[in-house]
């Protein structure tokens, strides 16, 4: 067996189930927060009965006073980490509670990172750069989903040069996750189809990466055959509990894997399309998958054999080669009954931006781990195939 030697990161405590953001008031009060910053949007917090009115409830039962900053956007912006740090000084606040998806929680994060590692986050950029502590940080997770509740990640657009860049360090890991799926029954079908697909991407690419490892695996392995057996019924339907429990344990299972086995050229290249465009995160995910990974099965053919029938399909007696590209057929089978649209043109992508959306992929923190080194000029085609695709 090849050496290797790693560090494994998870996050201390994560709540999961049905019910169990009720008990998020006496465990920020065990956690000695007096007064958190409420990180959410304006549609959350109005939601009635919802993510945000509960945790409020939790806490005011248990006597912690509390301040809301509601203007996430969607792909956080650097405006809003410092919206929320100023919100944050001005009030006498001490810790940070993230209510939403991953843009709540990275908007969370990037506030806590400007708070005690200096302002200007664009220089932060990168892998463990971050010499100091965030603020006390907990993540209630209301999409299955980014796994940015329990992730070392931090992404954020610059909103000047169109540049979504991430932070990745330990220090980002929040303290305690929350994930209860009674959150998630009235997500959309659109929004549970797009980050579904994005805890899709997270466990493919974290068992194709060149950083994976037995543990990451056995993860990705396990999110995958739930998701399979998940997403669809989700899609489906909202209220079916148990399709909506699985996803949450697979967004889990995929947001530990690539903590630490890391992501890829899907990933590297979707950040392009977000601040670029503006388009949601899973969507782009699930419109780059199946044209990265037909790019990189001359990497680990046999790895993408063993995905073809961890996704169900009959590779008996077929070459390794044959195999692997079921493993396509099956992603681009997924994408298409969840309602994925087909071509990156219907999230508004244009050709005459691939040159420097390709140059700038292969500088994002995720394109290292990729399995196959390209040049720019690969990562274009890729681009130019999901642009040509029907
Ligand atoms: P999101 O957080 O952007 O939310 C999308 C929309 O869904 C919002 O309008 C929100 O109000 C709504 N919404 C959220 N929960 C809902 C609920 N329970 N019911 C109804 N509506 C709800 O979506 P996302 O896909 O979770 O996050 C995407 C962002 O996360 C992107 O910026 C992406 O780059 C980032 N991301 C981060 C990591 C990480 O590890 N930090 C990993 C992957 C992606």
């Amino acid at each position: 067996m090849a050496e290797r030697s790693y560090d494994f990161l998870m996050p201390s405590v994560n709540f999961f189930g049905p019910g169990v953001i009720s008990k998020i008031g006496d465990r920020a009060k065990m956690l000695g927060m007096k007064k958190p910053v409420i990180v959410t949007d304006k549609f959350l917090e109005g939601m009635k009965d919802g993510a945000v009115e509960q945790t409020l409830d939790s806490l005011k039962a248990a006597g912690v006073d509390y301040v809301v900053y509601n203007n996430v956007e969607p792909n956080p912006k650097i405006r809003n980490i410092k919206e929320v740090k100023k919100l944050y000084e001005e009030s006498g606040a001490d810790s940070i509670i993230t209510v939403g998806g991953g843009s709540a929680h990275d908007t969370g994060k990037g506030a806590g990172i400007i708070l005690t590692n200096g302002d200007d986050i664009t220089k932060l950029a990168g892998i463990e750069t971050l010499d100091k502590a965030l603020p006390p940080l907990i993540a209630v997770n209301t999409t299955a989903g980014t796994g940015s509740e329990l992730t070392r990640h931090a992404v954020i657009t610059n909103e000047e040069t169109h540049l979504k860049f991430v932070v990745v360090s330990w220090r980002n890991i929040p303290l305690v996750s929350f994930n209860d799926p009674t959150l998630m029954l009235d997500v959309p079908k659109g929004l549970t189809a797009a980050t579904g697909m994005d805890a899709f991407v997270q466990s493919v690419e974290p068992y194709v990466s060149v950083d994976h490892n037995p543990i990451t695996d056995s993860q990705c392995i396990e999110a995958i055959k739930l998701i399979e057996t998940s997403l669809r019924e989700a899609v489906a339907n909202g209220h079916n509990l148990e399709a909506r429990t699985k996803m949450v344990e697979a967004e889990m299972l995929a947001g530990m894997a690539f903590n630490n086995a890391n992501l890829g050229y899907v990933h590297a290249m979707a950040h392009q399309l977000g601040g670029q465009y503006d388009a949601p995160h899973g969507v782009c995910c699930a419109l780059l998958l199946p044209y990265v990974e037909e790019y990189n099965i001359i990497a680990c053919p046999e790895r993408f054999a063993e995905l073809a029938k961890i996704m169900g399909e009959n590779t008996d007696g077929l070459s390794t080669r044959d195999a692997a590209e079921l493993s396509i057929k099956a992603m681009k089978q997924l994408s298409e009954d969840v309602g994925i649209p087909h071509s990156i043109k219907e999230i508004g992508a244009k050709p005459e931006d691939f040159e420097l959306m390709a140059e700038n992929a292969l500088k994002d923190g995720n394109a290292f781990s990729n399995p196959r080194k390209g040049t720019k000029e690969d990562i274009i085609k890729i681009f130019q195939a999901a642009y040509d695709a029907k």
